[in-house]
């Protein structure tokens, strides 16, 4: 958190941020993602501060912290819509991207992001789900593999935890096609996050035309970060930033952190993301490319066969789903 309100004052743009302590998520608002009985259950573990799984510790103080975090995506949504901003960011803790419907995984208590687009969802909202964070988005995936109003897109490097996110996973019955996995190899730079932008991200959501845009805005497919081996700057984030914002409409756009590792990138990504909201461009390092080094070039000329890949898949499902207008 520190290194986020660090990065922001770096950024010079904290005077066109509004800050807000997020309210609690109610537990009727965590099961429309969650089920009763795992809600009950990480209570109870919580207070006796057991592990939720082998990565999930849990203490007296989590409970309140993840429907703290549930509840910024609700709260983010209520004031934009009352015109408060033209997009949100979400220094959350914990994050959520892996947490699946009866079971917390990898840091993550409560899918933030989902109980966010299920509420949108409720009320009749299309909204597109573009989660970069490193690692594969398998919660939010799962919680809406069968479910049409949702596109969710991930970018991430694979193999690697959690396993998910290959390829072929591209949503199933009403929602066949509504699901889009860009799994990318270690090393892969901005380049083909670019790449993947211009041949898969743009095309899929133009076709799904959203109202709404959630991103699971995770840092750690920094080139620094301990736990994950992608080639991204903070630079590249800048960029990833401006070109998601052109997705949904003003005012129709949450940000919402997931992981970020390196303390000293999670600044620097966090600040080049906000600065981009706030329609700055703050640029500690610079964007990437493949052809800086002989493994950004290998990385990326498979990388490039994932997007092409991708994008066919994609092309072929969309011509099969009616189109919104
Ligand atoms: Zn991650």
């Amino acid at each position: 958190m520190i290194a986020v309100r660090d990065g922001i004052t770096a950024a010079g743009v904290g005077e066109a941020v509004a800050e807000f302590a997020p309210r609690r998520a109610t537990t009727e608002e965590l099961e429309r993602v969650h089920a009763p009985a795992y809600l009950e259950w990480i209570e109870l573990a919580a207070a006796q501060g057991m592990n939720l799984d082998e990565d999930t510790p849990a203490g007296p103080g989590s409970i309140e912290a993840a429907r703290r975090a549930a509840g910024g995506g609700l709260d983010a949504v209520d004031r934009l819509d009352a015109g408060e901003a033209s997009a949100a960011f979400l220094a959350l803790r914990p994050p959520g991207h892996h947490a699946l419907s009866d079971r917390a995984m990898g840091f993550c208590l409560v899918n933030n992001v989902a109980i966010t687009a299920a509420t949108l969802v409720a009320r009749g909202e299309r909204v597109l789900i573009l989660d970069w964070d490193a690692h594969h988005g398998n919660g939010t995936q799962a919680a809406f593999y069968e479910e049409p109003e949702v596109l969710f897109i991930s970018l991430h490097e694979y193999p690697a935890y959690p396993g998910t996110g290959a390829i072929g996973e591209v949503g199933s019955g009403a929602g066949s096609g509504s699901t889009v996995n860009l799994p990318f190899p270690a090393g892969t730079t901005g380049d083909a996050y670019r790449m993947a932008f211009d041949e898969v991200v743009v095309p899929a959501a133009e076709a799904f035309s959203p109202s709404w845009l959630l991103v699971s805005a995770g840092f750690d497919a920094h080139r620094a970060d301990p736990i994950t081996n992608l080639g991204l700057s903070s630079g590249d984030f800048a960029d990833l930033t401006e070109r998601a914002l052109r997705l949904a409409p003003p005012g129709r756009r949450v940000f919402f952190l997931e992981g970020g590792y390196d303390l000293e990138a999670l600044a620097a990504c966090a600040g080049s993301c906000v600065a981009a909201l706030a329609g700055e461009r703050w640029l500690p390092e610079r964007a990437t490319r493949g052809g800086d080094s002989a493994q950004g070039a290998s990385s990326d000329s498979r990388a490039a066969a994932v997007v092409r890949a991708a994008a066919a898949i994609n092309e072929r499902l969309v011509a099969t789903r009616p189109r919104h207008s």
